[in-house]
């Protein structure tokens, strides 16, 4: 007997769940959302095996930094453990306006608003500002949640190709001067690890006018005096619009930021649906990331050991003749060209005891199949010893 037709409409939709190509490769190799039982730093344990961490944004190692633990436990002491409600309504508090001063001097702004996840900074910092009938011009790698602001948006979108300034300029000369444009770009691009081209390419933008936005979240902490990103790299600060990021990965936190001039986070504040209606950023994630953001300003050796480790670990994959995709960074792929091969490649060092994660295409470019690793300021040298090894093993293993 057929269906009504709504039954067959619920089945469409689930068997949509059931025949995705996506979950039959996780049930087939299962390399995703694999649980890890216990953690102390890069020191992880899976299925009851000791391994290393050798995939997280925890680029200067302060989410088990004691002050960090300290400040987000007593945090939760004294605001409990969520603020239960949107900063719009009954969610605000002065811990929330305390971080937002904070990072906002730190990066030399005139406000700064903080989400509970970076991917809302990212989208609300891209669809509030833009709206139809506007151009964006974006560097056709960057993260989904700043897609996910374009579409939102409803602007028409134009790609360039990655990090390439001569290719905006073709494509923003062809555009009608009257339209407002708006560039989205990152500071460092997290699967490439390369650091953006901003010199030349915020100066092609300034030549059209554009409004900037600029997401580094896997700047920030990582480049520039402190830790100020990528900006601050290029002794650039003034010339970007929107400056959003994540506090989970060099802050060893959760949540996300935007910081730009006080109209637009007030613009924000009462335009972003993203801001006005989602619950605000936790008293610990809060309390974390302020702590962590003391100790970028004050203990300069987090950021130092990142970056020897970082070229340590690099002239090794270098030497056992691996491709970084020209990674200038410590987010540092591995590019194996197949899914086959990443997954080979994956197993072996999985076998080891070293946890990366696979990114394969349509994640990536095809035939830029890749492992996904980033080091750690807290990697020890030991540690950077046995992932060694494990690549040495990985490579012969192929
Ligand atoms: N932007 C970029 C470039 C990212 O890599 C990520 C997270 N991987 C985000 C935004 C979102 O940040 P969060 O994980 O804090 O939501």
């Amino acid at each position: 007997m057929a269906l009504p037709f709504f039954f067959k409409g619920k089945n469409q939709i689930l068997n949509r769940c059931r025949d995705d190509s996506v979950t039959g490769m996780r049930l087939k190799y299962a390399p995703y959302y694999r649980v890890i039982d216990a953690q102390q730093g890069p020191r992880i344990t899976v299925g009851g095996r000791d391994m290393i961490m050798l995939a997280s944004n925890d680029y200067l190692g302060l989410s088990f930094h004691p002050r960090v633990i300290e400040a987000g436990r007593d945090a939760m002491l004294k605001w409990g453990a969520s603020p239960t409600g949107a900063r719009s309504a009954n969610g605000s508090r002065a811990y929330h306006v305390e971080l937002e001063e904070r990072l906002a001097a730190f990066l030399g702004r005139e406000a700064c608003h903080v989400h509970s996840a970076g991917y809302l900074s990212c989208v609300a910092s891209v669809a509030t500002f833009a709206q139809k009938g506007d151009v964006i011009l974006a560097d056709k790698n960057i993260h989904s949640s700043l897609w996910d602001g374009i579409r939102l948006s409803l602007a028409t979108c134009e790609r360039f190709s990655h990090n390439n300034a001569a290719d905006l300029r073709d494509i923003a000369a062809s555009l009608s001067p009257a339209a407002p444009k708006m560039l989205v770009v990152e500071g460092v691009y997290s699967m490439e690890g390369h650091i953006a081209k901003l010199p030349e390419i915020i100066g092609v933008a300034k030549e059209h006018h554009c409004f900037n936005v600029l997401d580094d979240a896997h700047g920030f902490g990582v480049l520039g005096r402190q830790g100020r990103g990528t900006l601050d790299h290029f002794g650039l600060n003034g010339d970007v619009d929107i400056l959003c990021g994540s506090l989970s990965k060099s802050l060893g936190s959760t949540g996300g930021f935007v910081a730009a001039s006080r109209d637009v986070i007030e613009y924000m504040r009462t335009h972003s649906k993203q801001t006005i209606f989602s619950a605000s950023l936790s008293p610990s994630q809060a309390a974390c990331a302020l702590a962590a953001l003391d100790l970028m300003q004050t203990e300069p050796r987090h950021q130092e050991r990142l970056w020897a480790s970082t070229r340590r670990y690099r002239d090794m994959l270098h030497g056992l003749g691996l491709d970084t995709w020209g990674s200038e960074t410590p987010a540092t792929p591995i590019v194996l060209g197949s899914k086959e091969r990443v997954y080979r490649f994956w197993q072996a060092l999985l076998e080891k005891g070293v946890f990366t994660v696979m990114a394969i295409a349509p994640a990536v470019p095809p035939g830029k199949d890749l492992i996904r690793t980033a080091i750690s300021a807290m990697h020890t040298d030991e540690q950077l010893d046995r992932i060694a090894d494990a690549m040495a093993y990985a490579v012969k293993k192929l």
